[in-house]
């Protein structure tokens, strides 16, 4: 990878840039590591851009070009589809009217002080993130939704394998915990934390952006609670309050979009 000139960037802030990106190296990087998709690894494409069609919170064009893919994936009635009918599909959106998906990748928030950091499995936290908000903002009544396609997308496409499989063993029994769609946002941002909690001082730890407990009292500070026994607490109503707000899509950044 070369380097990229570097972006300036609010560190409190959510990008667009970041999210396209996502979309752009999930659908069209990731997926093209299978030449053909079945099975579970279908359903979990289905699935995955089934959620980005009712919550991703883009630009028009993005939109229709996500709602165009989601049409094509429905109009396959074989048992596998190829990689290179699903490209043809999504990059003939821009052909059609329908949409256009930017191709190529653009860090923002996610840009890291080296290459070799941060980049793609920051910004499908961040995606991720925005999906849960986004469906608890329009009243989705199925808090499992879009956790279970994070589930599936990660099992079968996230090419950090184990990355996949600490995430599968931590989402094992999300269907307890999560009984309603403020709890899937916070179910999320907990998980993440225990992430952020194994990975502080690893060597994939950028050093310019440390592995903390998010978000940090100067970013919430009523997300603190009182030390109980010597043991940080969290205020779970602010928590999910401060989420809802940060990772709105009001409060998404156009910057340096495509
Ligand atoms: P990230 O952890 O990627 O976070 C991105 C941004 O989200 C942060 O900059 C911050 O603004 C915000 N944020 C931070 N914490 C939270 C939170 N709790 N809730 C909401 N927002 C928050 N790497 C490994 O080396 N080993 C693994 O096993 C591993 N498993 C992963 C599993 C998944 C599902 C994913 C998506 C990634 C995984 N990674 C793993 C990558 C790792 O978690 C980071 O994404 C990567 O190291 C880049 O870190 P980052 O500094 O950009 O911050």
């Amino acid at each position: 990878q070369t380097e990229e000139p570097w972006r300036e960037f609010n560190r409190t802030r959510v990008y667009m840039s970041d999210l396209e990106s996502a979309l752009h190296y999930s659908l069209r990087v990731e997926l093209s590591a299978h030449s053909t998709i079945s099975g579970d690894a279908l359903t979990a494409l289905r699935h995955y851009v089934s959620v980005l069609t009712k919550y991703f919170p883009g630009r028009p064009a993005v939109k229709g070009a996500l709602k165009a893919v989601g049409n094509w994936l429905q109009d396959q009635k074989e048992t596998q589809i190829s990689y290179s009918d699903f490209r043809t599909a999504l990059d003939s959106t821009v052909l059609s009217g329908e949409g256009v998906l930017p191709a190529g990748v653009r860090w923002v928030g996610c840009q890291g002080s080296r290459p070799q950091f941060r980049g793609y499995p920051c910004a499908v936290w961040t995606l991720f993130h925005v999906l849960t908000v986004e469906a608890n903002a329009s009243g989705s009544t199925d808090p499992l939704e879009i956790l279970q396609a994070m589930r599936e997308y990660v099992s079968s496409f996230f090419g950090c394998r184990p990355c996949a499989s600490h995430f599968a063993s931590m989402a094992q029994d999300v269907s307890d915990d999560v009984t309603t769609p403020s709890t899937a946002v916070w179910w999320l941002w907990s998980r993440h934390n225990r992430v952020n909690s194994r990975l502080a001082g690893e060597p994939s730890e950028d050093p310019h952006f440390p592995k903390i407990q998010w978000p940090p009292p100067e970013l919430c500070p009523k997300c603190h609670g009182l030390m109980l026994g010597g043991e940080h607490t969290w205020n779970k109503d602010e928590v999910i309050a401060f989420l809802r707000n940060y990772f709105s899509s009001e409060r998404i950044l156009p910057d340096y979009l495509q």
